[in-house]
């Protein structure tokens, strides 16, 4: 049985690992600071813990742990990560949690570490044209993330890949573009756009109005999260290293996004644009290094992993529950 431990398990992508992990029949050690808010884990062991402190990533990893997930981090939507507030703590917290792990993990010799980076340590310059932005993996350098958060990412992808070259650590590093789905933050501050916009359809009668922040004529992709977690599965059980792009290639512009979850909630609702945090002008995966070295790809079209987010949130709205 292999041993696996996922740090941040208590949020959106490390839940859905757990379960994932668990239905390989692995033994699973979550980690988290909070427990899921919306799931009751499979997990066989879940701490709750601090991975800023040393003490608490020595006291979980494990001697001779298989494999490391780490996605902890601090982090959400654009409401949290652009407007410049957060961004001593974005940048302290996940330094320090990357830090202690990279350590940790060589001195208990661990199998394998996967890091989770994001599209957002892309620079600034190849994503002004909506319409063409670069993201292939080669682009990242000369560096300019357009966020602290961005930056965080890069140090980290760096301090890993150190650590594989002085300490043969093995790890494997994905930048991911824009997960969604099911059982992540909806309305807690730190929701990102899929999962606010399912929330501003639902709660808002045919006949009203959605607020979207910018023109709408900024550009995104969007992957559902099982196929996430496939492409995760596919790199940890290869040799290949990354950093590889782990998204989806269906650009839709933020307001054409918009339309698609009113369609699915068969409203009436109309959209009013208006400023706000809003990242770069354009962003699109590029997958040809994923495809050439995985043979992966997404296997399904945003609008199927839409209505699956669309239905949990507006479950959650007419429920009127609250994760705060
Ligand atoms: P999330 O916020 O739902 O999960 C992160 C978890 O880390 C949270 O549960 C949080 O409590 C935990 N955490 C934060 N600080 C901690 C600490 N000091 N000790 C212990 N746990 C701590 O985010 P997510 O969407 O599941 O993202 C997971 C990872 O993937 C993150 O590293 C994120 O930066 C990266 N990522 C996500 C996306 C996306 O679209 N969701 C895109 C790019 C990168």
């Amino acid at each position: 049985m292999k041993k696996t431990l996922v740090l941040g398990a208590g949020g959106f992508i490390g839940g859905h690992l757990v379960k994932h992990l668990k239905s390989k029949g692995h033994y699973v050690r979550g980690v988290d600071l909070v427990p899921h808010a919306y799931s009751d884990l499979p997990a066989d062991d879940f701490v709750i813990g601090d991975l800023r402190d040393p003490q608490v990533v020595a006291t979980v990893v494990d001697q001779g742990v298989d494999e490391i997930y780490q996605l902890a981090a601090d982090m959400g939507g654009a409401g949290y990560i652009f407007t410049g507030d957060n961004d001593a703590d974005v940048m302290h917290n996940s330094a320090l949690i990357n830090l202690n792990v990279a350590h940790e993990a060589v001195k208990k010799q661990a199998g394998k570490v996967f890091y989770s980076s994001s599209a957002c340590m892309y620079p600034e310059y190849n994503q002004l044209d909506p319409d063409n932005p670069k993201c292939s993996e080669e682009s990242a350098y000369p560096a300019n993330p357009d966020s602290e958060y961005g930056w965080e990412k890069l140090f980290s992808e760096r301090l890993y890949l150190s650590f594989m070259r002085n300490y043969n650590l093995n790890v494997r590093i994905a930048r991911f573009h824009n997960i969604f789905g099911p059982e992540g933050s909806w309305n807690n501050g730190k929701e990102k756009a899929p999962a606010a916009l399912c929330r501003k359809v639902a709660e808002t009668a045919s006949g009203g109005a959605i607020d979207v922040w910018g023109d709408g004529k900024q550009t995104r992709s969007f992957l559902y999260i099982d196929e996430c977690i496939e492409a995760v599965m596919r790199l940890m059980e290869s040799d290949f290293i990354g950093p590889v792009n782990i998204g989806s290639e269906e650009m839709v512009s933020i307001n054409q996004f918009a339309e698609m979850i009113i369609g699915l909630s068969g409203k009436d609702i109309s959209i009013e644009n208006i400023p706000g945090p809003e990242g770069v002008r354009g962003r699109n995966s590029d997958n040809a290094l994923i495809f050439e070295k995985l043979g992966w790809k997404p296997t399904q079209p945003l609008q199927v992993g839409l209505e699956k987010t669309y239905n949990w949130i507006s479950a959650k709205v007419a429920a009127k529950e609250t994760d705060q």
